[in-house]
């Protein structure tokens, strides 16, 4: 039960329906969001939303799809999915896709429509790996759909390589894939971003293969606040074994640390005191008790 917004209007969520003749259905043209609310002291509060609204129209106008909303229709909706759904909780999905209305690629004939969609939101990982860290492989997938579709687009067919990385990942006892780019260096998570600590300085990969990420932009946010070193680069999958730290970061994983990579323990193979510290300040910004 509950309601969607569709195009403008709650819809019964049984009623949000669409055609089987969907364009993005058919060729993966889309692009969409994923935003967490939090219940914090004020009530539900949404996460760092006009970011995210700010992507879904940055991923919309590179994949030149024409958004009939404006961004603060986008918040509004956003806002009542979380509000007529009686959410306090939630995991939100808007999305961008182009409709029935035509087939074929010329897109002339095409009308992109858009939806919110908001729900309860268990914890994304058992809750104790949040303190124990999870065990990933290195996926025999690239992230190569990001060199076509750009990693500045959270794109709807940019997800294939992610759902095969992370079957993989699990078929294999782990949690979680590092999936690495066409060149072999450390791209990201299945839809996670990635750091690690080494030598006292956090290094995550620059962004040409990975998702400009809004977690990843609070933990840089956090790093400078603490005085901590960043270094956006390259990372090789050797480094990874051998450093102090790791842990991805996302709207769904939050901040997750890594315990082992491809069956090599990383540091001390639990959670870090700077991965805990800066987990410890996601979790008050979310929960609104800091200035954030
Ligand atoms: N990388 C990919 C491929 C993702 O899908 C996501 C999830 O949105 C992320 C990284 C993390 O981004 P964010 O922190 O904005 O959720």
């Amino acid at each position: 039960d509950g309601v969607i917004w569709l195009d403008g209007e709650m819809v019964p969520w049984r009623e949000a329906k669409v055609h089987v003749l969907t364009h993005t259905l058919h060729y993966g043209l889309g692009c969409f969001e994923g935003v967490r609310a939090y219940n914090t002291a004020e009530g539900a509060a949404i996460f760092r939303m006009k970011d995210h609204t700010d992507r879904l129209f940055r991923s919309a106008h590179i994949l030149n799809m024409k958004m009939p909303f404006s961004k603060d229709e986008i918040n509004a909706a956003q806002l009542s999915a979380v509000r007529d759904n009686n959410l306090d909780e939630a995991y939100l999905r808007p999305m961008v896709f182009y409709g029935s209305e035509g087939m074929g690629l010329r897109a002339d004939n095409l009308k992109a429509h858009v939806m919110v969609a908001a729900w309860e939101w268990p914890s994304y990982m058992a809750p104790e790996a949040k303190e124990l860290g999870i065990k990933v492989r290195t996926s025999s997938y690239t992230r190569h759909h990001v060199n076509i579709t750009m990693c500045k687009a959270k794109a709807n067919g940019n997800y294939i390589n992610s759902m095969l990385a992370l079957q993989e990942a699990v078929s294999s006892g782990c949690e979680e894939a590092l999936m690495l780019d066409n060149e072999g260096y450390v791209a990201e998570g299945s839809s996670e971003n990635f750091f690690i600590l080494r030598n006292g300085v956090l290094h995550t990969p620059e962004l040409t293969s990975c998702l400009e990420g809004i977690t990843r932009q609070t933990i840089l946010d956090f790093a400078k606040e603490l005085n901590i070193e960043v270094k956006e680069r390259r990372i090789t999958r050797d480094e990874v074994y051998v450093a102090e730290e790791a842990f991805f970061t996302g709207t769904a994983a939050e901040v997750l640390p890594v315990r082992e990579l491809d069956g090599r323990v990383i540091g001390a193979g639990k959670r870090g005191p700077l991965t805990e510290k800066l987990q410890t300040m996601f979790f008050d910004a979310v929960k609104g008790r800091s200035a954030k």
